[in-house]
């Protein structure tokens, strides 16, 4: 019986440790452009990083910030879209 418990415990150890583990990995989904989704622009120096529910969204300027963030459900498809798009012409 004590065995039994053990065994068990080891389980869900284990299986909380590898969840754990894998959440930690893909926390944060990384920009699949190499353009601001909000103007098109290639992204430079000036570029700005920022981080919205687990996609890394990259943008040209400070501006595109204040534009992703009234309206982020809207780029977060555009980046959807231009990615399926970026697929589908390497095939
Ligand atoms: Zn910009």
């Amino acid at each position: 019986m004590t065995t039994l418990l053990r065994s068990c415990l080891l389980v869900v150890v284990l299986l909380v440790g590898v969840s754990g583990l894998a959440s930690a990995v893909d926390a944060v989904k990384p920009y699949p452009l190499k353009t601001c989704i909000v103007t098109g622009d290639d992204l430079d120096a000036d570029a700005t990083v920022k981080v919205y529910k687990g996609q890394e969204i990259k943008l040209c300027c400070k501006k595109c910030i204040k534009k992703f963030d009234a309206d982020p459900e809207k780029y977060l498809k555009e980046i959807d879209e231009a990615v399926k798009k970026e697929q589908a012409g390497k095939k």
